[in-house]
């Protein structure tokens, strides 16, 4: 399956969750199974022969696509959480929004130190999540290698967020 094939699959919903904001839903894509598989098999396929040690996903459809990542990649899959939701001990970084602030979470012991680490989400709009994912799990020690997102909003130019590589399956 081609990456424009994924495309047609990603439904456009006008003013969610708010009034100027086009959503894009990959769940018809997470309908199809060839199509899952796919995205699966793009979002993974430059960091095969990485060394991954651990996939983080990104509450919540993060978490969809970073799982069979981790599997993919012969890795350990971590969640990052919004604040609040973790049961155990945690990293806690803040980021800014347009706004106030939010917070994510990381349990501390889910990256060692050392570990090669790439973050997983299913989109990057203003990359200010990743950016504290990246914060996160360098605050556990680990050395991140990498972002990956089955779709970029380039025009929120959300990669100068990030000091790490970025891999992008589509854009919009
Ligand atoms: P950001 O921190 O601005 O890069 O936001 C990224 C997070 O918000 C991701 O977890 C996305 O799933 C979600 N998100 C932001 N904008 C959109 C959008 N237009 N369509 C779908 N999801 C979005």
């Amino acid at each position: 399956m081609t990456a424009d094939q994924l495309r047609s699959l990603i439904r456009d919903v006008p003013d969610f969750p708010k009034e100027g904001i086009l959503f894009r839903d990959v769940t018809p894509l997470l309908l199809d199974p060839g199509a899952l598989a796919a995205a699966v098999d793009l979002v993974a396929a430059p960091y095969r022969d990485a060394g991954i040690d651990r996939v983080l996903g990104i509450e919540s459809r993060g978490f969809i696509l970073g799982a069979p990542v981790a599997m993919a990649l012969g890795a350990g899959f971590g969640l990052v959480r919004k604040a609040g939701k973790l049961p155990y001990e945690s990293h806690s970084v803040s980021y800014e929004l347009e706004y106030g602030t939010d917070t994510v979470e990381l349990h501390v012991d889910t990256v060692e130190a050392g570990q090669r680490v790439l973050v997983v989400d299913d989109l990057i709009a203003t990359g200010g999540t990743a950016g504290a994912s990246v914060e996160l799990a360098r605050k556990a020690g680990g050395d991140v290698v990498g972002c990956a997102f089955l779709i970029e909003l380039t025009f929120l130019e959300g990669r100068k967020c990030l000091d790490v590589p970025c891999h992008v399956v589509l854009d919009y």
